[in-house]
């Protein structure tokens, strides 16, 4: 695994097409596209990592892993009233099919459905005490107290986020939000915020692995939802590409991240902070299809 792992951050390090930094969120921007790290968390205990595996970076729509989680916990199935779970087809942040399915939204990967979930876990708290609950699951299921909001990255984003909060208010206006506009816009910001390396990301991934030295903290049901919705809806309208080309549930973000789940065997992160045209990271994905054949994990075949 070592080897594999170093293999493929070498055939990064010098793939001339980085692919494009996000640039909507100011504070992201300035980041440099040539870096790539990748680490894997393995059932048995065993972490390794490659490249720039000790670096942090912004999790971004990783974090939604994590909140769908933590919002099952609060309110069980009764979240699927408000979230579907089928694929969108769209971009991330697309509000065209809250009107035609009356803002409920398609699953709870892409943003609009992501604040629902964010509104999940924030009812009836504050925001610093829903933010502190969700850093509690996720050092928890990293093992790792260190991880933090970078509270920069989380001002950044709320100062442009023009397009989150027009879904919110589409939410809003069809009876699909709780707590004030303002309130969710800032959780689910914050939330975007969580800063991990792909060590530390790895090892959080590790509660979504069937393994007795996993952590349990959601039942063998749950898992398995979470990972079907990460392998279903978790790049966004690159679904299908990413389920084709690697064949395990992954979740990406626009920082560059993608948290990769192969059941029973492993937690993998990857991070590069060049995207693809969906928005998902270049390098990330290049590197998880490299890493799927060479390992045979796709959960389509038999190795
Ligand atoms: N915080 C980002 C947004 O809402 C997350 C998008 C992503 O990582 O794909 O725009």
């Amino acid at each position: 695994m070592q080897k594999l792992l170093e293999e493929i951050a070498t055939t990064a390090a010098t793939n001339p097409d980085k692919g494009r930094v996000a640039t909507y969120i100011p504070e992201l921007a300035g980041t440099d596209p040539n870096q790539f790290g990748i680490a894997a968390a393995m059932a048995d205990g065993r972490v390794f990592s490659a490249g720039d595996a000790d670096v942090p970076f912004s999790i971004q729509s990783v974090s939604k892993v994590f909140a769908l989680a933590l919002a099952l916990g609060r309110v069980g199935d009764a979240m699927w009233t408000r979230v579907g779970r089928e694929p969108s087809g769209l971009s991330f942040d697309s509000v065209l099919l809250l009107e035609r399915e009356n803002g409920i939204p398609r699953n709870p990967f892409i943003n609009a459905g992501a604040l629902v979930t964010t509104d999940t876990y924030l009812a009836g708290s504050s925001p610093r005490e829903a933010l502190g609950e969700l850093l509690r699951f996720i050092r928890a299921a990293a093992d790792d107290d260190g991880i933090h909001i970078n509270e920069k990255v989380a001002r950044s984003e709320l100062a442009t986020a023009h397009r989150n909060y027009s879904l919110a208010h589409y939410l809003a206006s069809f009876g699909n939000m709780q707590a004030s506009i303002d309130k969710v816009l800032g959780t689910y910001c914050h939330q975007c915020g969580v800063e991990m390396t792909c060590r530390q990301l790895a090892m959080a991934g590790r509660f979504l692995v069937d393994g007795d030295k996993m952590p349990a903290l959601v039942s063998a049901e749950r898992r398995r939802r979470i990972n079907a919705l990460m392998m279903t809806c978790g790049h966004y309208d690159g679904s299908g590409d990413f389920a084709f080309r690697v064949g395990m549930p992954g979740k990406s973000g626009v920082g560059g991240g993608i948290l990769v789940v192969s059941p029973g065997r492993a937690s993998i992160a990857v991070w590069s902070p060049g995207l693809n045209p969906y928005g998902n990271s270049k390098l990330g994905t290049e590197a998880m299809e490299a890493f799927a054949r060479k390992t045979g994990w796709s959960v389509f075949g038999v190795p």
